[in-house]
């Protein structure tokens, strides 16, 4: 990783001071700032535009009471945010968090990492995130519904088919968003079907999105592979979660000739010598909403649960985090070193710590940045966008095959990049880069706004 010029440096440091206690914010910023001196030197203009300065100050915050009463007739108040981070190549677009974790670092760092992501892409989406404090576990379907309600009926007003189109993230899946939908349907008393993504196939949703964030990072590891010579034929990973995100790329790894040997959750992690079998994981965390101990209890032939150590002590060949930010540290990286892994993807956005990164570029791991791995969920929601403008649907084969094509051109713009900037293979650089010079030209040509 490269070291920051002082004039960046020096910006970093105002971003710091203006922005005080969002850690994973100023993370998020340095992480980027690290891979851009050699732009910035052959680029003056963009200093001279203010480019990163206005880059790192969101066009919009919105943060607001969310009130709501629980199943027992109790009052209930959590905040609920939007950054509307930039709009540049489109309306803001980015998912929803609800996870009691959520403040406003987390969401300015999820909004900033989406700026370069949804840029990578090639398609027209600026970037912008949002969630809630909210904890959706252990929560009825009536409250859940109650909560998505007062939510909307708050932030409504500032979103809109070519204005801001939030989808989903952790905590908030099909049905978070078909109450978010319902409610603003409800309120505009329009049927505005591009105003979020994420949809029921029923009312407006696009095949593949529900698989598109897995399917796009276990289709960037391929492509990783494929650029050495090389393929998931045979080849061992290790997945930690087991959300939306880390189930589908379990089923594309192994679609794919990869054995996913390990997955997790906050209770622990599962070992599976034979395979995950992704069906029954499916069947308990979407249905049962359960755990992964349900799991072993059903498997109990090849899965053990591990609930002490981290998942990253396997022995394995392909690491995939993707579960949430900094899950994966330096003592992490080197364990996966020592166990033979040779290339990892961020499925989660940011599960890697600087360290861990650090130490995976000192030892030859190739590694691939969430904002490049999985872009697969975000262009495959541009994608519905694209259907509900024209009021079509495609079909499943031809989704996938857009979303594979989307993750073969973010990997080659990657290594393209990485290269003509001095440091073949660096898919953070390779991303980084990439992203930004995007996004900054259409700054420029936009004026000073
Ligand atoms: N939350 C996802 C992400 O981190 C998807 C956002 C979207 O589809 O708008 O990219």
């Amino acid at each position: 990783m490269a070291a920051m010029d002082s004039q960046v440096e020096e910006l970093y440091r105002r971003v710091v001071a203006r922005n005080p206690g969002e850690a994973e914010f100023h993370q998020a910023v340095r992480e980027v700032f690290e891979s851009l001196t050699p732009v910035l030197r052959k680029n003056p203009q963009y200093t001279d535009a203010g480019i990163l300065t206005r880059l790192c100050e969101p066009e919009r915050q919105i943060i607001f009471r969310v009130p709501w009463v629980d199943d027992h007739g109790v009052v209930q108040i959590n905040r609920g945010f939007r950054v509307e981070f930039n709009s540049a190549l489109g309306p803001f677009k980015g998912g929803l968090r609800f996870h009691p974790s959520v403040y406003l670092g987390v969401v300015k760092f999820l909004g900033f990492e989406q700026i370069f992501k949804n840029a990578l892409t090639g398609l027209p989406i600026g970037g912008g995130k949002g969630g809630s404090d909210f904890d959706p576990k252990g929560r009825s379907d009536g409250e859940v519904m109650r909560f998505c309600q007062s939510f909307m009926t708050e932030l409504y007003r500032h979103l809109g088919e070519h204005t801001d189109v939030p989808a989903g993230d952790i905590g908030v899946g099909g049905r978070e968003i078909g109450y978010l939908f319902g409610q603003y349907k409800r309120i505009t008393n329009r049927y505005e079907s591009g105003v979020l993504t994420g949809k029921g196939l029923s009312w407006g949703g696009s095949q593949v999105r529900t698989e598109a964030t897995g399917y796009g990072v276990a289709f960037f590891v391929a492509e990783m592979l494929a650029a050495a010579g090389d393929s998931l034929e045979g080849k061992t990973a290790i997945v930690s979660g087991s959300g939306n995100v880390a189930i589908h790329a379990i089923e594309k790894i192994q679609q794919l000739g990869g054995r996913v040997i390990a997955c997790s959750d906050s209770s622990g992690h599962v070992i599976d010598d034979a395979g995950i079998d992704v069906e029954l994981l499916k069947e308990i965390k979407n249905s049962r909403r359960g755990r992964v101990a349900d799991y072993v209890a059903e498997r109990h032939a090849s899965a053990r649960l591990i609930t002490d150590g981290t998942i990253w002590q396997i022995p394995t060949d392909i690491a995939v985090p993707c579960a949430t930010q900094n899950e994966l540290d330096e003592l992490d990286a080197k364990a996966l070193v020592a166990g033979g892994c040779t290339v990892v993807a961020e499925g989660a956005n940011m599960p890697c710590t600087p360290d861990a990164v650090r130490t995976f570029a000192a030892s030859g791991v190739r590694f691939a940045p969430g904002k490049a791995a999985n872009a697969g969920g975000v262009a495959t929601s541009a994608l519905e966008m694209q259907q509900n403008a024209s009021r079509d649907s495609w079909d499943f084969d031809y989704t996938e095959n857009r979303l594979a094509e989307i993750m073969r051109s973010i990997h080659e713009t990657c290594l393209a990049t990485a290269e003509e900037y001095g440091t073949p293979g660096d898919y953070v650089v390779g991303a980084n880069i990439a992203g930004f010079t995007h996004v900054a030209d259409a700054m420029l040509s936009l004026g000073v706004i």
